[in-house]
């Protein structure tokens, strides 16, 4: 780094709130789209395994391509990283994570930015698309994308290949249509809730797992109206567009379809955890969102806040205030110096966030 982005480097400690990957992300995507250097120290302190790993690493190396960063520290169990972003490219961009880790949670590092770029970009990304921990690909194109064209950006999201945690293998594709101008942003309410279905993701599992999820979904799902019909099965090959790669996976997805939008709740099935607890762990966090009528589930409103900031701020309510979320804040009140305003009303909350760009 020069002499003068040593001065400007904002500091960010990894170890705080949540203590996880979102805060790298959070950090990249703001220092990309405002132009700030920052230095962080123990990135991912409150996680098993501290430092970079493939997917952060990944995240790293695709912000740092996409605006020419100066970067050190960008290695894999790196505790440490410094970036010093160059303008930022709008264009045609591969990434790949090299495992099963989230290419999803790579474009939230990357979209953000490219959002803001002047210039339509298309993103492909290669990795996991169906993994624990992260957003699945429907909760990406049908509940945040929606949020993000009322910023005043288009994407629309393509999978191409799904890919499950272990063994990675799938690839997104993403066309971005940028936003033209900040502008005050407007929740979209929660609406009337117009029904609800299910997806399930399965391949190479124990047998009677699938129709077990199946069960369990039409029992639990009973109070969403969840019907037989509504439920759809991708569990093996199905045409060029939509394949499951050879390795064995599984994931559970409940959508409730509400005032127009789609919110997504998706539960990964693993070795050693019940059909049921999967199924019925989704059809329990879309039920328990029904009755909180928020504006945002509590996933989408962390992975709301950075783009929201960076397109104008604005408010909306949200069915609780995760960690995730309350971490993703202060490190945006890092990054502008301007603090979110939080309040709790009737079993919401809401949450007003400051833009962080230059006019306010
Ligand atoms: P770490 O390995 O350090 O935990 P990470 O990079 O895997 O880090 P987190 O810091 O835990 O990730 O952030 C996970 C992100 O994925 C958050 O934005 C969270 O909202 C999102 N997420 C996790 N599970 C889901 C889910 N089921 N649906 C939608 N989004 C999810």
């Amino acid at each position: 780094m020069s002499l003068q982005e040593l001065q400007e480097c904002i500091a960010v400690d990894g170890a705080m709130g949540e203590g996880g990957g979102q805060i790298l992300r959070a950090s990249l995507a703001l220092s990309m789209a405002l132009g700030k250097p920052f230095c962080m120290e123990r990135i991912r302190a409150r996680r098993e395994k501290p430092g970079l790993k493939r997917q952060h690493l990944a995240c790293v190396k695709a912000c740092a391509q996409i605006c020419q960063a100066k970067v050190e520290g960008d290695e894999m169990h790196s505790t440490s990283l410094s970036f010093a972003p160059g303008p930022v490219q709008a264009g045609c961009w591969h990434f790949a994570v090299g495992t099963g880790g989230s290419a999803m949670l790579v474009l939230q590092a990357v979209l953000p930015p490219l959002l803001f770029a002047g210039k339509p970009s298309s993103v492909a990304v290669e990795g996991g698309t169906h993994v624990a921990y992260a957003p699945p690909f429907e909760f990406m194109a049908e509940s945040l994308f929606p949020w993000l064209w009322r910023m005043g950006a288009r994407c629309q999201a393509k999978l191409v290949r799904a890919g499950y945690m272990h063994s990675g293998g799938g690839r997104v594709e993403l066309a971005i249509e940028p936003c033209r101008a900040q502008r005050p942003f407007e929740a979209l309410p929660f609406g009337d809730f117009e029904g609800a279905s299910a997806s399930i993701y399965g391949h190479g599992l124990p047998e009677g797992v699938l129709g077990r999820e199946i069960g369990t979904l039409l029992a639990r799902g009973e109070a969403l109206g969840l019907a037989r019909e509504r439920i759809c099965l991708h569990t093996g090959p199905c045409g060029a567009e939509r394949s499951v790669p050879d390795g064995a996976g599984n994931m559970v997805l409940v959508s409730l379809a509400h005032g127009g939008l789609h919110t997504v709740f998706a539960e990964c099935g693993w070795r050693g955890r019940s059909a049921e607890a999967v199924a019925g762990h989704a059809c329990a966090r879309a039920l328990a969102y029904l009755k909180s009528g928020a504006d945002a589930e509590s996933c989408l409103a962390d992975q709301l806040l950075v783009p929201l900031a960076l397109a104008g701020g604005g408010s909306f309510t949200a069915q609780r205030l995760t960690s995730h979320a309350a971490t993703c804040l202060k490190v945006l009140e890092l990054f502008t110096g301007r603090r979110a305003r939080v309040e709790k009303t009737k079993g919401r909350v809401a949450v007003s966030v400051p833009c962080a760009g230059k006019e306010e």
